[in-house]
């Protein structure tokens, strides 16, 4: 089973990942994984993936289809793979078709784990953090027993620049403008499916087990 795992961040994409992982005992491959394992077998991509990432420099899109397609040819893929992170653009969900194609393969379904923006922006900007001992709480999902204060040493907690409102809004409408090609891209070939991800973590695994087993 091929699969592909879109949503934006805060939609809980790494924990349904997680799930999916350990029901179909498909790997979870998410690009920073595949780009780190490249780059500790130092293989020929990896080296060069490096080189790219050591300048701070984006890595070219050749450079990280030919990653993908190393990971994908390896044997724990041979019952399937769940894809994370990648594709991000139409020209690499083109190149994984080509891919795939070559390993006589084809994707299977695109699961988009959807949650409405401003949900999103009320779990992204939740977080709090402790500056004495790092401890992360959120207001709602784990709240401290006492409002600001760490439960560990009674520290005043923050809120990361990362987390402000401004920030969180900013990063998310990057991403949306950079999701919705692909959407429409695997719409259009009939692979995709929405979720409900605006539900508890199990309903919304629920949902994605009646589409990959419908
Ligand atoms: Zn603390």
């Amino acid at each position: 089973m091929n699969l592909i795992l879109m949503g934006l961040p805060g939609a809980g994409k790494g924990t349904q990942a997680e799930k999916i992982n350990e029901q179909y005992n498909i790997p979870h491959i998410s690009t920073g994984d595949m780009f780190r394992l490249a780059i500790k077998e130092g293989t020929d991509l990896g080296k060069e993936a490096k080189a790219f990432m050591d300048q701070g420099a984006l890595v070219p899109d050749e450079v990280t289809v030919g990653i993908v397609k190393e990971r994908l040819g390896k044997a724990d893929c041979a019952n399937g793979f769940l894809l994370d992170g990648f594709p991000r653009t139409i020209a690499q969900a083109e190149a994984l078709e080509a891919i795939l194609t070559e390993l006589n393969q084809t994707i299977d379904h695109v699961i988009h784990v959807d949650v409405p923006e401003e949900n999103l922006v009320e779990r992204l900007t939740g977080r709090r953090v402790c500056p004495t001992c790092g401890t992360t709480y959120h207001v709602m999902y784990n709240p401290p027993a006492k409002e600001g204060i760490c439960d560990k040493d009674g520290s005043a907690l923050i809120q990361r620049d990362d987390d402000k409102p401004d920030t969180v809004k900013k990063r998310l409408a990057v991403n949306i403008e950079q999701t919705k090609p692909l959407l429409d891209f695997y719409q259009g070939k009939g692979y995709l499916t929405t979720v409900n991800g605006d539900q508890e973590i199990d309903d919304v695994f629920r949902d994605i087990q009646a589409t990959l087993e419908a």
